[in-house]
């Protein structure tokens, strides 16, 4: 089958376009003819490579995908071939006690689609039954693809971790990511006010057009965070703050949130060790949570709020497998407000 793969760590240049076997299904597994795939910030990442990493060269990218089941392994009662499947990207072994519990990002074996298995960026990909999720006929490939990833992370950290409410205020980082679209959307739909910031004038106009309140500038106007605490919240502070960004907002979330405020990171884009002031958690009493992925449930559920278009993912730009280098620099290079598409088959 074609696809595009590694074969050693390093820059975008270590993408290939080739040959390779396509995979074998075991019992539990369905293969999957792809028709779209799409890119997330993992992929940069895994071609880096990190310390403690060890992928099986050719290693394919891609932990977002959708296309038409092929063949559907010997265990498999609930899927048939020809069905057409969108896939959660969280893996997990199905069997431990965090599993068995619904906390399947728990699983000591956790890990995403295209990180230790192959991914979506080829002809062919197999997925285990409980991670294919089939499509409303209305339900576009290109849809289905664009959502899951960024969609399912931020339903958990939104609902799950924030407990955002109605009425109150949100601000999320860095307005043109997958995971930030996706939240603005999520947001609006619980009722919430929107405050994003980005660094693009033409970004500001999109978040404004995605539902958000109010968009700052956080180049031309790097005193963004005064205007929100006296202005917007009438110096009450932000009551839930989405911070992926890390080293160079951390100080300024913490500062913004309300007392009892809760800050959620699912990242830390710019640099994972950072200096704060402790006395603002434990003065304010603010609460911070992790968030990464999320399990099976909170995929349904962001999944159906998709099938029934009341959140619909951004697509910024499709490309085909053969500018897999195309795609991933125009994503490194942060141009995208939404998803990018790979168009397969
Ligand atoms: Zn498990």
């Amino acid at each position: 089958m074609k696809a595009a793969f590694i074969k050693k760590h390093g820059n975008l240049d270590q993408l290939l376009i080739g040959d390779l076997d396509t995979p074998k299904i075991k019992p539990n597994e369905v293969l999957v003819q792809t028709k779209y795939g799409a890119l997330n910030h993992i992929d940069v990442f895994l071609i880096k490579g990190w310390p403690g990493l060890k992928l099986n060269m050719p290693h394919v990218l891609g932990s977002d995908g959708s296309g038409v089941i092929k063949e559907i392994g010997s265990a498999v009662t609930t899927l048939s071939e020809g069905e057409r499947v969108a896939i959660n990207p969280g893996l997990s072994c199905g069997k431990c006690k965090f599993c068995l519990s619904g906390n399947q990002n728990f699983c000591k074996s956790f890990s995403i689609m295209g990180e230790h298995r192959w991914g979506t960026y080829c002809e062919y990909f197999k997925v285990p039954e409980e991670n294919a999720l089939k499509l409303p006929s209305k339900i576009s490939y290109e849809l289905a693809a664009a959502a899951p990833l960024t969609y399912l992370t931020a339903w958990r950290l939104l609902t799950t971790q924030a407990n955002l409410k109605q009425g109150e205020y949100v601000l999320i980082h860095g307005a043109g990511g997958g995971v930030s679209t996706a939240a603005i959307q999520i947001a609006k739909t619980l009722g919430a006010k929107v405050i994003t910031t980005t660094s693009d004038q033409d970004k500001m106009k999109k978040a404004l057009e995605l539902g958000a309140d109010h968009v700052f500038n956080y180049i031309t106007n790097p005193d963004y965070g005064k205007t929100i605490f006296s202005d917007i919240t009438k110096k009450q502070g932000v009551d839930v703050i989405i911070d992926s960004v890390g080293k160079i907002t951390i100080s300024n979330s913490l500062r913004l949130l309300k007392p009892g405020g809760r800050l959620v990171i699912p990242g830390a884009t710019t640099g994972a060790i950072a200096e704060i002031d402790i006395r603002q958690i434990f003065w304010k009493q603010i609460k911070i949570f992790g968030s990464t992925m999320s399990n099976q449930k909170e995929f349904r559920e962001v999944m159906k709020l998709v099938f029934e278009g009341k959140l619909k993912p951004t697509v910024d730009k499709k490309f085909q497998l053969e500018e897999i280098f195309e795609a991933e620099t125009y994503l490194k290079e942060g141009k995208q407000f939404g998803k990018v598409l790979l168009e397969i088959y």
